[in-house]
């Protein structure tokens, strides 16, 4: 098949919703990530969505809307607090989970009795969701377990050849997936960090982190949200997480030094670091992080990086979004610096 990257604008948006609306997928801007998206009503194309990723049918799909009454025919029951989160973060990065009508096929949840739903900020994908009339169910555009695509040229390297388009919106804002709640009455339970932080939820209600944020689920343990159980966000290379103080960080580094090893830090951890260095924001510029990440991961690629190190980012505001998926990426491989002899 051949795939076409258009620009976001008239043109691609019109080819975009009548392929949607024929039931194809095709590659969209979000501000999180780019999301491969196709309409959620459809099981066969949900279906196909999973075929162009390779990814696991028990995943379930993220449902995308423009506008907040969308909501109400996806959904059997929408809690009183669900709808003044949407008020106060929507559209953004917040993925809310509701029990599914029976409008929604079981091949968009996975066969999963709830459904995910968010509606996104980016101007070309509330403009496709719109003009195509349709709810869309749009994971992230890599192939599965490759870091999320956060440009269009990343989408092109994983799904040439598998979908027939793809809408270049420009580089993603935000740079790392939507956080996933499940809502209660009067809490909500985060299950996946992203851009909508902890803190700015907790200006609204009780917020419990799920346990399967930060740490690996243990062997026949139930992931309550399936897609953090697979390795994920991953590149070839080993990812090793140093946590300890900068100057340990860059002594272990240099003393680590030899062919293919890599680290990814900010520029002023950069200049004393004597292996080449993926530039991804230093501490305190967690926002930058998160934009960089997955374009850092999928450089560690195309360098052929064998080993590479990062920081424990620190876990404040979206920066646990960022230790979230860099822990997934090490596959929790975390090691811990002496804070007096950084020698390992
Ligand atoms: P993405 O790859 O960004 O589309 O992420 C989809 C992820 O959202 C899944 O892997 C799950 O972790 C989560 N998710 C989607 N639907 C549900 C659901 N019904 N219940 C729990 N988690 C969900
Ligand atoms: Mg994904």
């Amino acid at each position: 098949m051949e795939t076409k990257l258009l620009p976001a604008d008239d043109k691609g948006i019109a080819l975009a919703c009548q392929l949607l609306r024929q039931g194809q997928v095709v590659g969209i801007p979000t501000e999180t990530v780019y999301g491969l998206a196709a309409n959620a009503l459809d099981p066969e194309a949900a279906h196909r969505i999973y075929a162009a990723k390779g990814r696991p049918s028990d995943n379930p799909l993220i449902v995308h809307i423009a506008e907040f009454q969308d909501l109400y025919p996806l959904v059997a029951h929408c809690p009183k607090l669900a709808e003044e989160l949407a008020d106060a973060f929507w559209p953004g990065p917040l993925t809310m989970i509701f029990p599914k009508s029976e409008k929604v096929p079981a091949a968009t949840t996975g066969g999963m009795d709830t459904v995910a739903v968010r509606m996104p900020a980016h101007p070309a994908a509330r403009r496709i969701i719109k003009e195509c009339g349709l709810p869309l169910a749009a994971p992230s555009a890599n192939l599965s377990g490759k870091p999320s695509p956060t440009k269009a040229s990343h989408v092109y390297q994983d799904m040439q050849g598998r979908i027939p388009l793809i809408l270049d919106g420009g580089d993603c804002q935000v740079g790392v997936e939507s956080t996933v709640i499940a809502v209660h009455e009067d809490s909500v339970r985060l299950l996946r960090p992203g851009g909508i932080t902890v803190e700015m939820l907790s200006g609204y209600c009780d917020v419990i982190v799920d346990d399967g944020v930060l740490h690996q689920l243990k062997e026949g343990e139930k992931a309550l949200s399936p897609g953090m159980k697979y390795k994920h966000y991953a590149p070839s290379a080993q990812v090793i997480l140093l946590d300890g103080p900068e100057e340990a960080f860059i002594q272990y580094v240099n003393s680590h030094a030899g062919e293919g090893v890599y680290a990814m830090a900010g520029e002023q951890e950069a200049e004393r670091l004597t292996v080449p260095t993926l530039l991804f924001g230093g501490e305190h510029e967690e926002a930058e992080q998160a934009r960089q990440l997955f374009d850092c991961l999928r450089e560690c690629d195309e360098k052929g990086a064998k080993t590479v190190y990062a920081r424990l980012p620190d876990s404040k505001g979206v920066g646990l979004a960022v230790l979230n998926r860099l822990l997934r990426a090490a596959g929790f491989a975390v090691i811990s610096l002496d804070k007096e002899d950084a020698h390992g």
